[in-house]
């Protein structure tokens, strides 16, 4: 945080790098040091001119506010220009190449934000009647039609708000389905892969499972042998991720998913990583149960701190019975919405529940639609094809100046380890605290767990051979460096952001997320 003398320049900002001169008022060219709103405070400004109120009686009693609410005065103009300095600070994938595994972080069409703003869209209320948003159901009815077409499955929830929010309404669908058996109570086990994203074994355990490891090959995929040995009667689900989060193709997950079902269990696929096979393989053909599918990756839709996510799962006949609340049907007036059990059950189905209060993110819906039709089905195969092409690029153009764990070329991200980094003295962190002061947001870092410090790329189709190449020849240009004396280039990185290397850590574990004037403020260097 940076603290502010009473003219209100920074004071300890900038100096702490050798790499740099410090400037009178602590910003550098046009990058703008921005304070907290409040250290702005100019006590008694007020932007609005309000006339003093005629005399009245308060009506509040003992509730009536004593002192003041302690707003910031500021004029009108320094507002905008403290929201507008703090908006251009969020680095987008507008703004530059987002190499994120993991995250899909593709290009935003801006086609899709326009459709969503339409206002027959954009401002719907979720407790219309039907009749007015008949053509909103319609929109949700045709984007389940084509999750279903894509992923060769037979039922599709809308609800879940993420994709971690769609395993959870996977997993809970397989609960309900092994109740309705009368197996819930003696399946307690999920087989989770190690190299899967956090966010599997966390959805397990948050439903009462006991989260049961399989370890991983030399070359990167699920060890077939040990989990064969890991099936039992009391195995619920295995959830597996394909891709896998290694970028690899899970070769035998056809085996896998029969295995699993001859031991009366489901198959949950996190499908986070549709984007590398989506219009090349419908996961209903590999045997799979239950996925989520991230709109805000594999179809555009921004994510991140760029807005709301969007997880519906697709799911398989034994399944489809559960799906959750509220769901769009064909009613003889037109669409309808499902939103009781009574009318749930008179249709045929069990709902396990609800996953929202009301039917999903709209908007997330309108812009994936728009992303599928306009890319049509020649051109959604087109992104996985270009997404796997650009990412071996990378791998390929860099796996001897890296150092890649697995043999063979990937799927949609290019997975590094640290072995390159060995002796050097530069660990990953370092190594991306660099990129940033190359102008480069880093990639995922030490995930997944499976490898050494791993360093997960994933260009996406969206990035042309221009950029990659500029990527590729900077890190490149890192890697050798990592080698020389200049040392300083990555430990003491970033040197030219604004706030330098943070204790991520002590972020993390001790947030301060309010201001106040007497709050211990941590000076970063
Ligand atoms: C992104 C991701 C998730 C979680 O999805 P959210 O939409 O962030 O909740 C789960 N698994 C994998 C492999 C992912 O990449």
């Amino acid at each position: 945080m940076t603290a502010m003398n009473n003219q209100g320049r920074p004071t300890g900002t900038g100096m702490s790098s050798n790499r740099e001169t410090p400037t009178f008022t602590g910003n550098r060219a046009l990058q703008l040091e921005e304070p907290l709103i409040f250290e702005r405070d100019n006590p008694g400004a007020c932007g609005v001119d309000f006339d003093e109120p005629k005399a009245f009686t308060p009506r509040l009693g003992k509730l009536a506010r004593k002192g003041s609410i302690g707003l910031p005065g500021l004029s009108e103009p320094e507002v905008i220009r403290h929201y507008v300095r703090l908006s251009s600070k969020n680095f987008s994938i507008d703004a530059g190449l987002y190499p994120l595994g993991s995250c899909t972080m593709k290009h935003n069409p801006r086609l899709n934000e326009k459709m969503a703003r339409l206002p027959g869209f954009g401002d719907v209320h979720p407790l219309q009647p039907v009749k007015t948003v008949q053509g909103a159901l319609e929109l949700m009815d045709t984007l389940s039609h084509w999750l279903k077409v894509l992923t060769g499955m037979p039922a599709v929830a809308l609800s879940p708000k993420a994709g971690a929010h769609g395993e959870l309404c996977g997993m809970m669908a397989i609960q309900a389905a092994l109740k309705a058996r009368g197996e819930d109570a003696t399946r307690k086990r999920v087989l989770v892969p190690e190299s899967a994203h956090g966010t599997n074994p966390a959805t397990a355990a948050l439903i009462g499972y006991k989260v049961d490891a399989i370890p991983a090959t030399e070359d990167g995929r699920v060890d077939l042998a040990a989990f064969k040995a890991k099936l039992g009667p009391d195995v619920a689900a295995i959830m597996l991720t394909n891709p896998n989060t290694c970028g690899l193709f899970e070769r035998d997950i056809i085996e896998i998913a029969d295995a699993v079902h001859e031991a009366g269990a489901f198959f949950y696929c996190d499908g986070a990583n549709f984007n590398a096979i989506v219009g090349r393989v419908r996961p209903g053909d590999l045997g799979v149960d239950a996925m989520h599918i991230n709109l805000h990756k594999t179809f555009s839709t921004p994510h991140g701190g760029g807005g709301p996510g969007a997880g519906p799962v697709v799911l398989s006949e034994a399944l489809a019975p559960f799906a959750p609340l509220p769901y769009v049907t064909h009613g003889k007036d037109g669409f309808d919405l499902v939103e009781s059990e009574a009318a749930a059950a008179a249709d045929g189905q069990q709902p396990f529940g609800r996953m929202t209060a009301f039917h999903g993110q709209m908007g997330m819906f309108v812009r994936a639609l728009a992303y599928m039709m306009s890319h049509g089905s020649d051109g959604l195969r087109r992104v996985a094809e270009d997404a796997v092409l650009n990412a071996n690029y990378i791998l390929a153009s860099l796996k001897d100046d890296l150092s890649a764990p697995f043999e063979g070329p990937c799927m949609h991200e290019a997975l590094f380890d640290d072995r390159f980094l060995k002796g050097t003295g530069v660990e990953t962190l370092d190594f991306a605290k660099a990129m940033i002061d190359e102008g480069y947001h880093p990639m995922t870092m030490y995930f997944p767990l499976v490898v050494h410090g791993a360093l997960l790329i994933e260009p996406t189709e969206t990035e042309s051979k221009m950029t990659l190449d500029l990527f590729i020849a900077t890190l490149k240009d890192l890697a050798r460096a990592t080698k020389s004396n200049d040392k300083d280039r990555f430990l003491g990185a970033p040197h030219f952001a604004p706030r330098h290397r943070l204790d991520e850590t002590a972020a993390a574990r001790s947030p301060v997320l309010r201001w106040g004037v007497d709050v211990p403020r941590q000076a970063a260097d």
